[in-house]
């Protein structure tokens, strides 16, 4: 990277960076990405995990927003087909409740119709005992019905590698741990370039280009003071949580979206062996690096769940883990955390920065189309129409469902002849699609191995996916901390002796990173004490 010259350095990896990554390299361009921590590692793995239009921001008016992220769902489910899977929606109408039955039948058939969702997805009005029968945990006091509609459910942190890698397969040079620490200006004063630091080797090296993008979401307005050009537009960051219970604590049948009682809705969602439910919207203006979940986040989320599941009958110590997020939203005077927009936000500066805030994971090919054409002007290029509407994401090359299907039954098969449960099977290809193929020849050389399938899932992180460091591999390369947390802990020694002789660290590293982990975890299950 220090050797080259690129047409385009982006700064930040999560998704908004990724995405810019992958279009400006589909178009041609010379591309570098840098990322300060690991990839996804700041809101991109914090979210509530949905590609969704956005309903409530009807409510707000917000038609066009529902419109382009809406019809975005089945743009990015059919890309990333392996990580993006619809998910049926439970929306109970509640005496009382922000939405009235027929605001929410009419607000779900607009929701339709805005985002064009294929005719078996529309929405489906029900009445008292029809929606009692589709969730028999819902509080039938003032139950007066419900609304079932289809949304996507994806894995935030896999999405965001299955980007990275497949800029990484068109060109792009991507690094994490590598973090831009100062700009480079020429006599001018434009922007060419960055010093950047390498956390893993501690060395300092310069990247140049002739156009930079600051997509570091929460962290945007801190490299736009460094730019000098922190002026006019400001973030206003709003942190969101979510808990994690054991799935037979909220035993739901489907994912469930409901009113809060004070104008807010949260979500709560069954997954594997969990049920998670999220999220506040609160004003945030502590350290960026490290938020959590407090009592207070906790006890708001609990208070929420047991009025509309009285009988689950929630409490603190059946929290199983936790996680925390940043909004990097634009500042409105006058307008609460949960009243801001979502939209997207590109501000240049004078010395030609471009940065990048605001939006929602579900339309970062719509933010990534913006900022290439953009790049592409300041580069005094030839437009080239973005190709990533039609582009299939690494893993997620299926020509149709079929397709989707016949390979799942076809891993399957060859999984069984090399002795793999079929559990572990399906794992891998929800997590990895067309790879688990790579999966499997790193399995048939250590197949012998006590631990083989997990040994086999180690290599691969760190052999395709850059892993690095213990959390890189259990919080974001597979979500096993958020998503299984009793049964991870346990491997965790297992795993970081496996991480660290693969990248020939010293065996001090290995002590190092399960200290590390084991404070990062505690964060997460912090209200398991
Ligand atoms: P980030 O993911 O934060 O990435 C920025 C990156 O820049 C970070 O990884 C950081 O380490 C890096 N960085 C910072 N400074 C530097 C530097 N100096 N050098 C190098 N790298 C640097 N959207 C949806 O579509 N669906 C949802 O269900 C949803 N739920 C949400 C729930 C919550 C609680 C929150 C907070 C957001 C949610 N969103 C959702 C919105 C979505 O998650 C965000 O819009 C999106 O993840 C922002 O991505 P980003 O890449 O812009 O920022």
């Amino acid at each position: 990277m220090a050797s080259q010259q690129f047409d385009l350095l982006v700064i930040g990896g999560g998704i908004t960076g990724c995405g810019i990554a992958l279009d400006a390299a589909l178009r041609g361009m010379k591309v570098a990405l840098i990322e300060k921590s690991d990839f996804a590692s700041g809101t991109s793995s914090r979210s509530t995990k949905l590609i969704h239009g956005g309903l409530r921001y009807l409510k707000q008016l917000e038609f066009k927003l529902v419109r382009d992220v809406g019809s975005e769902r089945a743009v990015v489910h059919r890309n990333a087909r392996h990580v993006v899977i619809p998910e049926k929606m439970l929306l109970p109408i509640v005496e009382g409740g922000s939405l009235g039955k027929l605001p929410t039948s009419l607000g779900l058939l607009v929701y339709d119709l805005l985002a064009g969702v294929k005719a078996e997805e529309r929405r489906k009005m029900l009445d008292r005992h029809e929606t009692y029968k589709a969730e028999p945990l819902l509080n039938t006091n003032g139950l007066l019905g419900g609304g079932l509609y289809f949304e996507y459910r994806t894995d935030d942190s896999r999405l965001v590698i299955e980007l990275a890698k497949s800029a990484y397969a068109n060109g792009a040079l991507l690094l994490n741990y590598a973090q831009s620490t100062k700009f480079i200006y020429d006599s001018t004063g434009k922007v060419t370039g960055a010093t950047v630091t390498d956390h893993n080797s501690g060395n300092s090296f310069d990247i140049r280009a002739k156009v930079i993008v600051n997509a570091c979401g929460p962290w945007v307005d801190l490299l736009r003071k460094e730019d000098n050009s922190l002026k006019g537009k400001r973030l206003q960051l709003t942190k969101g949580v979510h808990l994690v219970f054991p799935y037979e604590k909220l035993p739901l049948k489907q994912a469930a979206y409901f009113d809060v009682g004070d104008g807010r809705m949260i979500f709560a969602i069954p997954r594997d062996n969990i049920t998670y439910v999220g999220t506040t919207d609160t004003v945030y203006n502590e350290s960026i690096d490290s938020p959590n979940c407090t009592k207070a986040d906790a006890d708001y989320l609990l208070k929420a769940i047991n009025h509309m599941f009285p009988s689950a009958g929630l409490q603190l110590n059946d929290i199983q883990s936790t996680w925390a997020g940043l909004r990097p939203l634009i500042h409105e005077d006058g307008k609460s955390a949960s009243e801001l927009s979502r939209k997207d936000e590109i501000m240049v500066s004078s010395s030609g920065l471009i940065s990048i805030a605001g939006g929602k994971l579900t339309g970062y090919r719509l933010m990534a189309e913006k900022i290439v054409d953009l790049a592409e002007k300041k580069l005094g290029r030839k437009h080239t129409p973005s190709t990533t509407k039609n582009y299939r994401l690494s893993g997620g090359e299926f020509k149709d469902e079929d397709d989707f299907t016949n390979s799942l039954k076809q891993f399957l098969a060859q999984g069984e002849k090399l002795g793999i449960a079929p559990q572990v099977v399906s794992r891998w290809f929800y997590r990895y699609g067309k790879n688990v193929q790579q999966l499997f020849e790193i399995y048939l050389s250590q197949s012998k191995h006590a631990n083989a399938t997990e040994l086999t899932e180690t290599q691969y992180g760190v052999k395709h996916e850059m892993v690095h460091t213990l959390s890189d591999f259990t919080i974001r390369r597979t979500g096993n901390v958020f998503f299984n947390y009793p049964a991870t802990k346990s491997q965790l020694p297992f795993i970081a002796t496996a991480i660290t002789s693969l990248l020939n660290l010293p065996e001090e590293a290995k002590t190092q990173q399960l200290s590390r982990a084991s404070s990062e975890f505690e964060m997460v299950v912090a209200f398991k004490h």
